[in-house]
Order: C-alpha cells, then structure tokens, then sequence
C-alpha cells in the first residue's frame, strides 16, 4: 500500500499539541479560493517552477524527453500538452526552481520518517499529524497509519474539512487522539461558491464528532469578504452550542494570502474571481470572540 505525499514538516508546532511530524496528502475535494497548498488539491503529482530560484543554465530544456520546456526571457515556459510529469527536469536542476511536488510512499517508508522523530515527539510530548489536502482523500493509507501509529503510542492528529464519507470517519475515530476540523461558512450556496463543495456533509459530520468520544478542535479560517460577517459568525457558534459535545475551542485564523505565491509556481492564479478577501481588524476578531464566548465556547486566536 501506497500514498502520496506532498511534503513532510518536521518540528511543526501548529498543528497540534506539543512538536510534531505532519505529513500532508496530496488531493482534497474542497477548492478554498485562499487555499495555503494549492499543490495540495490535485491528487495527482504536478511540477512547481520558482522563477526566482531559476539560474538560466537551461539543463532541464537539455534533459527533457518529451521537449516540453523552452527557455524564454520569462523564464522556464512548460507546454502542458508534452509534459509528462516524470520530474527529470527536478531531478536536474541544480537550484530547486524546478521541483515534482507528489511522491507516492510506501507505509513501511512513512513509518521509518515518522520513528525517526521519537526522541521529539516523546520528550515534547507531540505526535503525527495527517493533513493535505484531505488525508481522507487516501482512505486506506491514513488509515493503516493510524493503526501502526497507534500501535507505537504515537499520538495522532488528523487536520482535516471532514468531506468524507461517514461509515470512513467512524473507522477512523477510535484511531485518532484529536481532530483539527476546518469549519468555513455556514451558507451552503457559499461555501459552494468559495470553497468547491456544499458544506452538509461537512455539518453532518461535525455532529458525528460530538456524538462520539472524538476530542476536536474547530478551525476557521477567518477573512472578510467570505465569512467574517456576524451573520456567519452567529450562526457557527449557534451551530456549535447545540453540538452533543462542544469543541476544545475554537481557532479564528485571521487570513493571510500565503497560497499566492504557490499559485505562481504551479502556473495557476490564486483568486481566480478577484473577491476582495481581507484580513480582520482587531476589533472585528475581538467582537468574533465574545460571540463564540457569549455561547460558552472557548476561543484561541491563531496566527
Ligand atoms: S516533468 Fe518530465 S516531461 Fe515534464 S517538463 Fe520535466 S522532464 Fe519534461
Ligand atoms: S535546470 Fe533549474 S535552474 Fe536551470 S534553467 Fe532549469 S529550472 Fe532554471
């Protein structure tokens, strides 16, 4: 069994508790216009250019078999119509401009990555974190992760949108020790329009969470012109108090367009439909957080 495997971070201190080792799977079925890994959303492998990190020594025109790149004053242009993804320009390229992003891993390999982070992971008392993309995207593979993890007494985290089929969360829900659950618009007609999906199966299953033993915390990406109205505020925080089991807290991210330059690299255009999407002002993230508070739910604010 395989899985693919955009990047593994090392001494990760954001994605759940303690110092952690999070792998991030490649594909996710959401769209998020702000996405912080667009090189996340395809399941397929893809090639990422850096044209600031490009020496002009053109080896990867030479080395190409499909004759898929030309060099021009712009740059390293890629006809995608050659191109066959197989990564030998990367595998020549002296600076990293060009780089494959998706490498498929075998457990047994993940598994070594993951043991070699013991001695930090137990004297900080962290863990593995499955994010992505959607981890459960790749079913089978998260999943004998969690199980071999468990196994060892890692602790384990999936950072997830929840997208994913009931009867598979619920296997995976006594393999888990937390959840890091993205929760992004109430609206559904919105979150259509700003992330690619409906958010039922979403709700649905953050109900299933609180009906279970499952410790999660949410999420939220918080960015005005998408959902930092107090229309949508009120309504995730009602949503939340009803819940069988509240979450640990809530995490109000403020945005940032961090995905942006990774759109560059993969040829794509962050915004494609230019909202004007903001940071939060203070008082507005303050405001944010009386509401969650003012139904009993506990907020952190994130960076
Ligand atoms: S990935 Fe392969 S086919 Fe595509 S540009 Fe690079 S060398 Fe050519
Ligand atoms: S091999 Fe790398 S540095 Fe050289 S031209 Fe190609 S992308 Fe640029």
């Amino acid at each position: 069994m395989t899985a693919t495997i955009f990047d593994i971070k090392r001494y990760a201190i954001n994605d759940g508790p303690g110092i952690r080792i999070t792998l991030f799977f490649k594909g996710c079925p959401l769209s998020c216009l702000w996405c912080h890994n667009p090189e996340g959303i395809s399941p397929r492998k893809e090639k990422l250019y850096t044209r600031k990190k490009c020496l002009g020594c053109q080896l990867c025109v030479e080395k190409c078999p499909e004759n898929a790149l030309t060099f021009t004053s712009e740059g390293i242009l890629t006809d995608p119509a050659k191109c066959t993804v197989c990564g030998i320009c990367a595998d020549h390229c002296p600076s990293l401009a060009m780089q494959l992003s998706g490498e498929e891993y075998t457990i047994d390999r993940l598994m070594q990555e993951i043991e070699k982070e013991t001695l930090v992971m137990d004297r900080s008392e962290g863990g593995v974190t499955f994010s992505g993309g959607e981890p459960f995207m790749q079913p089978k593979a998260l999943l004998e992760l969690l199980r071999r993890c468990g196994k060892r007494g890692i602790h384990r985290t999936i950072d997830t949108t929840l997208f994913v089929k009931p009867d598979i969360l619920q296997e995976a829900i006594p393999e888990t020790d937390l959840f890091l659950v993205d929760l992004k618009q109430m609206d559904s007609s919105k979150h259509q329009y700003f992330c690619g999906t409906s958010n039922e199966r979403i709700l649905q299953n953050i109900r299933l969470l609180a009906s279970s033993k499952a410790k999660y915390i949410i999420r939220i990406p918080l960015i005005e012109g998408v959902n930092a109205d107090k229309e949508n505020i009120e309504e995730t925080a009602a949503f939340l108090a009803t819940l069988n089991r509240k979450p640990q807290y809530v995490d109000l991210l403020p945005y940032h367009d961090i995905g942006r330059s990774k759109h560059d690299k993969r040829g794509s255009t962050y915004n494609p439909t230019n909202i004007n999407m903001q940071a939060p002002s203070e008082e507005k993230l303050a405001r944010c957080r009386e509401l969650f508070e003012k139904h009993g739910i506990a907020v952190h604010i994130g960076g």
